[in-house]
């Protein structure tokens, strides 16, 4: 009787520790899950957050080609394509990226503009590029001008006067898969000799007069853009078409309002 009294109290007991081990195991297991799953499952929300993102910006693009540069007439389908292409929110300061593909140019520091995607568009389809030209652009800015010239050529070269800019746009291309563009910090007024003749060239800050040695670094045949006029008032932007025996013909193409070409005196 005792005997069995006694099995039976260590059945009882082994049954408990069976009980209680089971317990202790399952209640860790699912705090570990718990650990392990949690990271992961907001990792994944985050990408798919950012995936999410992404396809929106894309649609505000698409919206922003067909409303704002197809309407208006800008017919190229190299521009087109490029305008469609270049992920303009990641050119803007971080702020303003939910407003990257406004009809508007919007500030990017340093008093400066990123221009409207229109006048974007329309400036590079003045320079009629077919793909394989070489370009300079002096005021380099955000760098997505240059980056959407970098879509229908490879031979891209961009002047920045303002150094923090010229930093950030230079990151922003490498970061956007364009760091083949070639950046410069300086005053453009005075081109990129070395790298000279170009076939096009286009300036984005309003100057009272073509540079000179911009036209001296144009080949023959090539097209310079640029908005002439005074600082702050409306300017207009011209195109300057340089002949084979070298003479120049001026177009006057539309107002436009840039910020102005500065002269390195200016900046200090
Ligand atoms: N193309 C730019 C917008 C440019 S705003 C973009 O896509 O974002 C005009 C730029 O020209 C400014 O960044 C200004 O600092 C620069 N700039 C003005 N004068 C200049 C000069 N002499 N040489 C080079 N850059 C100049």
């Amino acid at each position: 009787m005792k005997a069995a009294n006694r099995s039976t109290a260590i059945l009882i007991k082994l049954w408990f520790g069976l009980l209680f081990t089971f317990e202790f195991l399952f209640v860790t297991s699912l705090y570990s899950l718990g650990k392990e799953e949690t990271p992961q499952t907001s990792k994944g929300m985050e990408r798919s957050f950012q995936v999410q993102q992404e396809e929106a910006f894309t649609r505000a693009r698409e919206r922003m080609v067909v409303s704002q540069i197809e309407a208006r007439g800008v017919r190229d389908p190299k521009v087109l394509a490029a305008l469609r292409k270049v992920p303009r929110h990641r050119f803007v300061p971080l702020n303003l990226e939910e407003r990257a593909y406004d009809d508007t140019p919007l500030p990017i520091g340093y008093g400066q503009t990123i221009s409207q995607p229109y006048i974007v568009a329309y400036m590079t389809e003045v320079l009629q590029l077919k793909g394989g030209e070489k370009v300079l652009e002096i005021g380099t800015g955000s760098g997505y001008q240059a980056a959407v010239l970098a879509e229908i050529t490879t031979h891209v070269y961009t002047i920045e006067i303002i150094p923090e800019l010229a930093d950030r746009a230079r990151k922003a291309l490498d970061d956007t898969g364009y760091g083949f563009v070639r950046t410069r910090k300086g005053d453009g007024y005075y081109g990129w000799e070395e790298e000279s003749p170009f076939d096009a060239i286009i300036v984005t800050a309003a100057a009272g007069h073509v540079p000179p040695p911009l036209l001296n670094q144009l080949k023959a045949g090539g097209r310079i853009v640029i908005p002439l006029g005074g600082p702050y008032e409306v300017q207009m932007l011209t195109l300057v078409e340089k002949g084979i025996d070298s003479t120049f013909r001026t177009t006057q193409l539309m107002p436009v309002r840039f910020v102005p070409f500065t002269r390195k005196t200016d900046t200090r």
